[in-house]
């Protein structure tokens, strides 16, 4: 599981890694052979750009703007190869090489960016052999440029199937690590991933940012009393309505076993407290109907803790929420606790 929800660009730092030894090892060794050939230019252009790569080797490792670097990298590489495509006196051979320019345009730069790179590369690279052969005193015959043209096409489509495949499997991957599997609703992965986010955008546009935590009340009696699959579908039931009754912007989220947290964006602590209390009474008056027709009436203990006010961060506030559910335990379950004092419980002790 990532530990991180979201897209992380590990493996793109390795492919250009992987890219930058090739390009110093292949540079050199390129370098050499245009030097006994007499092509003094494209010889010094490649040792130029093996000493780039080798500087860009401790960057990439780090690089908060991988994809920029990346492009700053690739369209010289490219340009060299077409380049080198041009030049009179380099092998046929040469143009063996685009057929990597898709394969690495998608690997490093995913589905848009290795779309465009590929179309103008090699499209620039089949004119470059066009003008070099077809046209030029050489005089190929044209089923060789629509061979390359076509070869290299459909390496692109390989790589853009490869890569649309791998970025569906990596966002349901990513879903699912951030999903509970029993209730269907965000997990505790998710909660800080989702924290971070909120508290950027509260902290952006001036707005409050709450959160509330929740535990089911003598829960294990419902194990008990009617098995554990019913407990499952208590679980459930709570859950589903939890998260239908919040606006798009906020988050239910199940931290485990019987306990539930909130995160409320533009609620401040009192409002967040009567959101919660609404969603209390709510559970408690739509109990589940459980076999022969008997209904299981459900309620909450809950705490709240209000960014700024009562911490900076989750763990802060997680623990001033917990703090206060558990207050709401101890003064007889059923009942949301806040700094402030709510109204009393209109529908009693559990
Ligand atoms: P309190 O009001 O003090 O919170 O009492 P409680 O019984 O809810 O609390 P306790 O911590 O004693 O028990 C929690 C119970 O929740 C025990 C456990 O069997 C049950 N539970 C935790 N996770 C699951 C689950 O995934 N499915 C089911 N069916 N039960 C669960
Ligand atoms: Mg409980
Ligand atoms: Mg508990």
């Amino acid at each position: 599981m990532p530990e991180q929800l979201e897209q992380d660009q590990s493996h793109r730092r390795s492919v250009l890694r992987a890219l930058l030894w090739l390009t110093l090892g292949c540079g050199l060794i390129f370098a050499g052979l245009n030097v006994a050939r007499g092509l003094y230019l494209l010889a010094s252009l490649e040792v130029l750009y093996a000493l780039f790569a080798l500087c860009l080797l401790p960057v990439v490792a780090t690089t908060r703007h991988l994809v920029a670097w990346t492009v700053a990298y690739l369209v010289p590489f490219f340009c060299i190869m077409v380049f080198a495509l041009l030049l009179p006196n380099t092998s046929f051979t040469v143009f063996a090489w685009i057929q990597t320019i898709p394969i690495i345009s998608y690997l490093l730069l995913g589905l848009r960016g290795g779309l465009w790179m590929s179309l103008c590369f090699i499209t620039a690279a089949v004119v470059a052999f066009n003008v070099r052969y077809v046209t030029g005193e050489h005089a190929l015959n044209g089923l060789i440029v629509t061979n390359l043209a076509f070869s290299s096409l459909a390496v692109m489509l390989f790589s853009h199937i490869y890569e649309s495949s791998r970025v569906r499997n990596e966002r349901r991957l990513i879903e699912l690590a951030g999903t509970d599997n029993l209730t269907g609703i965000a997990n505790r992965m998710r909660l800080n991933e989702e924290f971070q986010r909120l508290r950027s955008q509260a902290e952006r546009s001036a707005m409050a940012l709450s959160l509330v935590v929740l535990d089911l009340d003598f829960f294990k009696r419902v194990n008990d009393q009617y098995g554990h699959d019913v407990g499952d579908k208590a679980l459930q039931h709570a859950a589903t309505m939890l998260a239908n009754r919040l606006r798009g912007s906020d988050l239910a989220c199940r931290l485990g076993g019987e306990e539930f947290a909130l995160l409320l964006l533009g609620a401040d602590h009192a409002q967040a407290a009567r959101l919660a209390d609404q969603l209390r009474q709510q559970l408690y008056s739509a109990p589940l109907l459980v076999a022969s027709g008997r209904s299981l009436q459900i309620s909450f203990s809950g705490g709240v803790a209000t960014l700024a006010q009562d911490g900076d961060d989750l763990s802060a506030l997680l623990k001033v929420a917990d703090r206060r559910m558990y207050e709401a335990k101890a003064l007889g379950r059923n009942r949301i606790v806040a700094a402030t004092a709510l109204p009393p419980a209109v529908d009693g002790p559990n």
